[in-house]
């Protein structure tokens, strides 16, 4: 990966369709996958943290995913993101410099000109032995420094809610968020699983007092549940985006529905086919192509970036055209519907906070 993010711009000119003048869009990356094994490893020695595996590139297997070693999505978050991930990335140095070295590797390695990084705060302050706004102000000051570096660079941070969190934990992310909006927060997610005690329709108030203070809504929904939550979601919250949402392409009425809402789907595929969410590329054809032609608007995205092996932004379009998933014009599309759809709204749509 390093080696990929030594090239200059005279390997960009040869890269057309990636390296467009106007840069890739990320809407949908999660701050835990998005710090890379490297990072990882330099906090760990800082701050003398015990890993799994002592050797480094041991550990960078431990971590990563690729065609030889699937996950379910609730194994990888049980095994490795929530005890590893989440542990690494907590504390204020951890989150300042893994979202500087995020933002700043994206835009240098993939022409990323608009990311959307999400993570939730109370995931990275170790259970509370980190005072809450120190961690987000720590968030906020690595994403600063990114946007002075690289000017080009627009970027804003979405913090995820937690389906297992209490209402009230949850209430307290969302006053953050709104406290924090003017610094860069720019919208709210719904991430993780629970299947037993989580209704959307217990947060239809609380989505509300976002959207009013000016926060834009996305959930992840559609990835490996069925389609009623899908349904819930979009009845109780009517979010701007859906996180993965591929479940949809099972119920006709519920893809019209999207396409007249035009709520805008975050597409990850190499994470969908890494999770076995989806089987095959047969079948991540069948989906894209089935809501192409049914008029819904969504975007590509990584997920997980650096937890899965050859899955930077680029390499997924890459992926996407050598397969023969989407087609060059299909994709210009969907990097279209994803600069309309973004959640960062600046005085200076050309340029970051600082111009
Ligand atoms: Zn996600």
């Amino acid at each position: 990966m390093e080696g990929i993010r030594k090239n200059g711009s005279s390997a960009r000119a040869k890269r057309g369709f990636f390296f467009r003048p106007a840069g890739l869009p990320e809407l949908h990356a999660h701050l835990g996958s998005s710090i890379s094994p490297q990072t990882y490893w330099h906090i760990a020695h800082t701050e003398g943290y015990k890993l799994p595996k002592r050797e480094y590139h041991e550990f960078v297997d431990h971590l990563i995913l690729d065609p030889g070693r699937k996950m379910t999505l609730k194994e990888y978050l049980d095994k490795i993101y929530h005890p590893i991930l989440d542990r690494l990335s907590s504390g204020a140095m951890a989150l300042e410099k893994g979202i500087y070295d995020s933002l700043s590797g994206a835009y240098r390695s993939n022409n990323i000109t608009l990311l959307e990084l999400r993570g939730n705060p109370m995931k990275h302050n170790h259970d509370g032995e980190v005072d809450l706004d120190h961690a987000i102000m720590a968030m906020l000051r690595g994403m600063e420094k990114a946007l002075l570096e690289y000017p080009r660079l627009r970027a804003g941070i979405i913090f995820c809610l937690d389906r297992q969190f209490t209402h009230e934990k949850n209430r307290i992310i969302v006053d953050k968020a709104i406290k924090y909006h003017r610094r860069g927060v720019i919208g709210i997610d719904f991430s993780n699983y629970n299947p037993h005690t989580f209704h959307f329709r217990d947060y239809v108030s609380l989505v509300e007092k976002a959207r009013k203070n000016g926060l834009k809504i996305t959930s992840h929904s559609g990835e490996t549940d069925d389609t009623n939550d899908m349904w819930e979601c979009i009845d109780s919250l009517k979010p701007d985006r859906i996180g993965h949402g591929i479940k949809a392409v099972h119920d006709k009425k519920l893809m019209k529905k999207i396409a007249e809402l035009g709520i805008v789907l975050e597409i990850c595929p190499l994470s969908n086919l890494m999770t076995r969410a989806l089987k095959d590329n047969r079948e991540l054809k069948h989906v894209l192509q089935t809501f192409y032609h049914n008029g819904i608007k969504f975007c590509i995205n990584t997920d997980w970036p650096e937890m899965i092996r050859d899955a930077h932004l680029s390499k997924q379009y890459e992926y996407l055209l050598k397969n023969k998933i989407m087609t060059e014009a299909q994709l210009e599309k969907t990097v279209t519907w994803a600069f309309e759809a973004t959640f960062i709204n600046l005085p200076n749509k050309n340029g970051n906070l600082y111009l």
